[in-house]
Parts: structure tokens; sequence; C-alpha cells
């Protein structure tokens, strides 16, 4: 190998680097989840405490690695299920017949503002 190939391969591996360390950072992957139903909170958790939730009777929520997914739900469409895995910041899961919404927030709920409106 030559040394032209070596330091091409540096240059390369350290553009990974960059790239990578600022797709993290830019990802700003978020601290609690907020659950809200009938536009009421329902229960702000940590996102990066591995928990399983009942949201009322009709909702089941697991929190695990630091994403949040819909694991059951009793409504016709299961759209809520269909979302899949949450964790970024401003991320929404909606359930729109049982009026549940789990949202990533970066922070408590108390600081948090919530969504602005739900037309149901
Ligand atoms: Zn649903």
């Amino acid at each position: 190998m030559k040394r032209a190939d070596v330091v091409l391969g540096l240059i390369v591996l350290a553009a990974c680097a960059v790239w990578l360390g600022a797709r993290a950072l830019l990802r700003q992957n978020g601290a609690y989840v907020v659950i809200r139903q009938n536009g009421e909170l329902f229960g702000s958790y940590e996102l990066n405490e591995d928990r399983e939730i009942d949201i009322g009777s009709g909702n089941h929520l697991s929190i695990r690695d630091g994403c949040a997914r819909m694991t059951a739900a009793d409504c016709p469409d299961r759209i809520c299920m269909d979302q899949g895995k949450i964790s970024v910041r401003g991320a929404v899961i909606t359930c729109l017949p049982n009026r549940v919404t789990v949202q990533i927030t970066g922070a408590g709920a108390a600081d948090d503002k919530g969504l602005d409106a739900i037309v149901y």
C-alpha cells in the first residue's frame, strides 16, 4: 500500500466520523415520553427507562431501548401501532379513536408545552 493510499483512507475515516457525530447531534434524542388522553396529561416517563404502560383500557405502550412504541390497541384501524417506534424529540404517536397521544419531549411534563391542538 502506498503512503497516499493510507492518507486517503484516513481522510475517508475522518469524514465518516464527522458525519456520524453530526448526525447524532442533529438527531436530538428526547428525554421523556408524555402521554395524553382526552387532551389531559396521563403521565410522563423517562425514555431511557424500560417500562410497560397501560393507557386506559384500550392502549398499551412499551418503552424499551430508548424508543416508545404502541404494542397493543383496541382501536379498529390500529394506525397507532403502525406508527412504529419513536425516539426523536417532537415525534408523536396518535390513536385517534381512543384519543391518546404519545409525544417525545426534551423535558418532563412540567416543561412540556404539548401539542397546539388535536382535531379528532
Ligand atoms: Zn389506535
